[in-house]
Protein backbone atom coordinates (compact mmCIF):
# COMPACT_ATOMS: atom_id res chain seq x y z
CA UNK A 1 0.00 0.00 0.00
CA UNK A 2 1.36 3.26 -0.69
CA UNK A 3 0.42 7.09 1.03
CA UNK A 4 2.35 9.94 0.23
CA UNK A 5 1.95 10.67 4.41
CA UNK A 6 3.18 7.25 5.01
CA UNK A 7 7.36 7.01 6.02
CA UNK A 8 8.96 6.59 2.72
CA UNK A 9 12.26 3.97 2.74
CA UNK A 10 15.81 5.82 2.99
CA UNK A 11 14.29 9.32 4.10
CA UNK A 12 14.97 10.27 7.63
CA UNK A 13 11.78 10.23 10.26
CA UNK A 14 11.13 10.02 13.70
CA UNK A 15 7.94 8.56 15.23
CA UNK A 16 7.56 9.10 19.14
CA UNK A 17 4.91 6.71 20.75
CA UNK A 18 3.59 8.41 23.48
CA UNK A 19 1.21 6.73 26.40
CA UNK A 20 1.18 5.79 29.97
CA UNK A 21 3.06 2.86 31.71
CA UNK A 22 0.94 -0.47 30.22
CA UNK A 23 -0.75 1.48 27.41
CA UNK A 24 1.07 -1.40 24.77
CA UNK A 25 3.47 1.31 23.66
CA UNK A 26 5.99 -1.69 22.96
CA UNK A 27 3.92 -4.05 20.91
CA UNK A 28 2.84 -1.45 18.57
CA UNK A 29 5.74 0.35 18.40
CA UNK A 30 7.30 -3.01 16.78
CA UNK A 31 4.48 -3.74 14.48
CA UNK A 32 5.01 -0.36 12.84
CA UNK A 33 8.47 -0.46 12.71
CA UNK A 34 8.97 -4.07 10.92
CA UNK A 35 5.96 -2.38 8.70
CA UNK A 36 7.77 0.55 7.88
CA UNK A 37 11.54 -0.50 8.14
CA UNK A 38 12.21 1.92 11.27
CA UNK A 39 14.51 0.74 13.91
CA UNK A 40 12.65 0.78 17.21
CA UNK A 41 14.75 2.31 20.04
CA UNK A 42 13.12 1.81 23.32
CA UNK A 43 14.74 2.93 26.11
CA UNK A 44 13.06 0.73 28.81
CA UNK A 45 14.39 -2.37 27.39
CA UNK A 46 17.94 -0.61 26.61
CA UNK A 47 18.59 0.55 30.12
CA UNK A 48 16.98 -3.40 31.23
CA UNK A 49 19.86 -4.69 29.18
CA UNK A 50 22.38 -2.63 31.40
CA UNK A 51 20.41 -4.05 34.39
CA UNK A 52 21.20 -7.82 33.08
CA UNK A 53 23.91 -7.29 32.18
CA UNK A 54 25.32 -5.42 35.84
CA UNK A 55 27.23 -2.48 33.55
CA UNK A 56 28.47 0.12 35.32
CA UNK A 57 25.30 2.40 34.46
CA UNK A 58 23.10 -0.86 35.16
CA UNK A 59 24.03 -0.74 38.57
CA UNK A 60 23.79 2.12 39.00
CA UNK A 61 20.04 2.82 37.68
CA UNK A 62 18.93 -0.65 38.75
CA UNK A 63 17.33 0.61 42.07
CA UNK A 64 15.22 3.64 40.26
CA UNK A 65 13.77 1.15 37.86
CA UNK A 66 12.79 -0.91 40.50
CA UNK A 67 11.39 2.25 42.32
CA UNK A 68 9.25 3.17 39.21
CA UNK A 69 11.01 6.30 39.11
CA UNK A 70 12.58 8.16 35.90
CA UNK A 71 16.67 7.61 35.32
CA UNK A 72 18.32 10.64 35.12
CA UNK A 73 17.51 13.04 31.59
CA UNK A 74 21.57 13.57 31.20
CA UNK A 75 21.87 9.37 31.08
CA UNK A 76 18.98 8.95 28.69
CA UNK A 77 20.11 11.74 26.51
CA UNK A 78 23.84 11.14 26.30
CA UNK A 79 22.05 7.49 25.37
CA UNK A 80 20.57 8.25 22.34
CA UNK A 81 22.70 10.79 21.10
CA UNK A 82 25.03 7.43 20.80
CA UNK A 83 22.76 5.81 19.19
CA UNK A 84 21.57 8.45 16.82
CA UNK A 85 25.19 9.01 15.94
CA UNK A 86 25.64 5.51 14.55
CA UNK A 87 23.07 5.60 12.58
CA UNK A 88 22.89 6.28 8.41
CA UNK A 89 19.70 6.88 8.14
CA UNK A 90 17.62 8.41 11.22
CA UNK A 91 14.53 6.26 10.85
CA UNK A 92 13.55 5.69 14.27
CA UNK A 93 10.63 4.73 16.49
CA UNK A 94 10.90 6.05 20.04
CA UNK A 95 9.24 3.85 22.73
CA UNK A 96 9.50 5.39 25.74
CA UNK A 97 11.47 8.38 24.90
CA UNK A 98 11.00 11.50 25.99
CA UNK A 99 9.38 11.35 28.87
CA UNK A 100 10.36 14.94 30.44
CA UNK A 101 10.16 18.17 28.73
CA UNK A 102 14.00 18.27 29.09
CA UNK A 103 14.31 15.72 27.29
CA UNK A 104 12.00 16.31 24.63
CA UNK A 105 13.55 19.88 24.14
CA UNK A 106 17.04 17.99 23.75
CA UNK A 107 16.08 15.80 21.19
CA UNK A 108 14.35 18.24 19.16
CA UNK A 109 18.39 19.95 19.22
CA UNK A 110 19.50 16.84 18.31
CA UNK A 111 17.40 15.75 15.59
CA UNK A 112 17.34 19.16 14.10
CA UNK A 113 21.48 18.83 14.05
CA UNK A 114 21.01 15.87 12.30
CA UNK A 115 17.94 16.76 9.81
CA UNK A 116 15.61 14.07 10.90
CA UNK A 117 12.12 15.76 11.19
CA UNK A 118 9.14 14.04 13.85
CA UNK A 119 6.47 12.43 11.77
CA UNK A 120 4.07 12.25 14.14
CA UNK A 121 3.20 11.34 17.72
CA UNK A 122 0.59 8.84 17.87
CA UNK A 123 -0.77 8.89 21.94
CA UNK A 124 -2.09 5.46 23.25
CA UNK A 125 -5.24 6.65 25.51
CA UNK A 126 -6.21 4.03 28.14
CA UNK A 127 -7.83 4.21 31.40
CA UNK A 128 -5.89 4.28 34.66
CA UNK A 129 -7.13 1.69 36.51
CA UNK A 130 -7.01 -0.79 33.30
CA UNK A 131 -3.57 0.36 33.37
CA UNK A 132 -2.73 -1.07 36.37
CA UNK A 133 -4.48 -4.42 35.67
CA UNK A 134 -2.53 -4.79 32.47
CA UNK A 135 0.69 -4.60 34.12
CA UNK A 136 -0.11 -7.13 37.26
CA UNK A 137 -1.47 -9.51 34.79
CA UNK A 138 1.82 -9.37 32.51
CA UNK A 139 3.76 -9.70 36.20
CA UNK A 140 1.48 -13.06 36.72
CA UNK A 141 1.73 -14.20 33.40
CA UNK A 142 5.99 -13.82 32.95
CA UNK A 143 5.97 -15.86 36.63
CA UNK A 144 3.26 -18.48 35.06
CA UNK A 145 5.82 -18.79 31.68
CA UNK A 146 8.50 -19.75 34.67
CA UNK A 147 10.36 -16.53 33.53
CA UNK A 148 11.78 -14.15 36.05
CA UNK A 149 9.16 -10.98 35.91
CA UNK A 150 10.01 -7.13 35.33
CA UNK A 151 10.87 -5.61 38.54
CA UNK A 152 8.51 -3.39 38.23
CA UNK A 153 5.65 -4.99 37.10
CA UNK A 154 3.81 -5.32 40.55
CA UNK A 155 0.87 -3.38 42.16
CA UNK A 156 2.47 -0.80 43.99
CA UNK A 157 5.64 -0.08 41.50
CA UNK A 158 2.33 0.12 38.76
CA UNK A 159 0.99 2.54 40.50
CA UNK A 160 4.19 5.16 41.10
CA UNK A 161 4.79 4.87 37.31
CA UNK A 162 1.80 6.02 36.59
CA UNK A 163 2.31 9.09 39.15
CA UNK A 164 5.35 9.47 37.65
CA UNK A 165 3.90 9.94 34.22
CA UNK A 166 1.44 12.28 34.75
CA UNK A 167 3.67 14.41 36.42
CA UNK A 168 6.43 14.04 34.05
CA UNK A 169 5.25 12.87 30.83
CA UNK A 170 2.10 14.14 30.74
CA UNK A 171 3.18 17.70 30.24
CA UNK A 172 4.51 16.39 26.64
CA UNK A 173 0.80 15.80 25.16
CA UNK A 174 0.35 19.61 25.01
CA UNK A 175 4.23 20.20 23.79
CA UNK A 176 4.10 18.17 20.30
CA UNK A 177 -0.20 18.97 20.18
CA UNK A 178 0.89 22.20 19.85
CA UNK A 179 3.44 22.00 17.27
CA UNK A 180 0.96 19.14 15.42
CA UNK A 181 2.68 16.24 15.75
CA UNK A 182 0.23 14.49 18.15
CA UNK A 183 -2.09 11.69 17.22
CA UNK A 184 -4.27 10.48 19.94
CA UNK A 185 -5.37 6.93 19.53
CA UNK A 186 -7.78 5.25 21.55
CA UNK A 187 -5.65 2.47 23.63
CA UNK A 188 -8.44 0.10 24.46
CA UNK A 189 -9.48 -3.40 22.62
CA UNK A 190 -7.70 -6.15 20.89
CA UNK A 191 -3.69 -5.59 19.66
CA UNK A 192 -4.94 -5.67 16.37
CA UNK A 193 -7.75 -3.09 16.59
CA UNK A 194 -5.39 -0.46 18.21
CA UNK A 195 -2.96 -1.16 15.28
CA UNK A 196 -5.83 -0.49 12.73
CA UNK A 197 -6.49 2.56 14.32
CA UNK A 198 -2.75 3.69 14.49
CA UNK A 199 -2.92 3.31 11.39
CA UNK A 200 -5.36 4.83 10.46
CA UNK A 201 -4.14 8.21 11.90
CA UNK A 202 -0.88 7.69 10.18
CA UNK A 203 -2.52 7.78 7.10
P1 LIG B 1 6.69 1.57 30.92
O1 LIG B 1 6.39 2.52 29.80
O2 LIG B 1 5.73 0.43 30.97
O3 LIG B 1 6.85 2.23 32.26
P2 LIG B 1 9.48 1.26 30.03
O4 LIG B 1 10.10 -0.04 29.66
O5 LIG B 1 9.30 2.28 28.97
O6 LIG B 1 8.08 0.84 30.67
O7 LIG B 1 10.31 1.94 31.23
C1 LIG B 1 10.69 1.22 32.38
C2 LIG B 1 11.52 2.12 33.29
O8 LIG B 1 12.73 2.51 32.63
C3 LIG B 1 10.86 3.45 33.70
O9 LIG B 1 10.00 3.31 34.79
C4 LIG B 1 12.10 4.30 34.04
O10 LIG B 1 12.63 3.98 35.29
C5 LIG B 1 13.10 3.85 32.97
N1 LIG B 1 13.04 4.68 31.74
C6 LIG B 1 12.70 4.26 30.49
N2 LIG B 1 12.74 5.28 29.62
C7 LIG B 1 13.11 6.38 30.31
C8 LIG B 1 13.30 7.75 29.98
N3 LIG B 1 13.10 8.19 28.73
N4 LIG B 1 13.66 8.60 30.97
C9 LIG B 1 13.86 8.17 32.22
N5 LIG B 1 13.69 6.91 32.61
C10 LIG B 1 13.31 6.00 31.68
Amino acid sequence: MTNKNMPVQGRNQVIIFLGPPGAGKGTQAERLASEFQLTKISTGDILRDHVARQSPLGQQIAPILKSGQLVPDDILIALIRDRLANMDNIRVIFDGFPRTLAQAGALDLLLEELGAPIVAVPLLEVPDQLLIDRIVERGRQAVQRGETPRPDDNEETARERQIVYHRETQPLIDYYAARGHLKPVDGEGSMDDVYGRIRQTLG
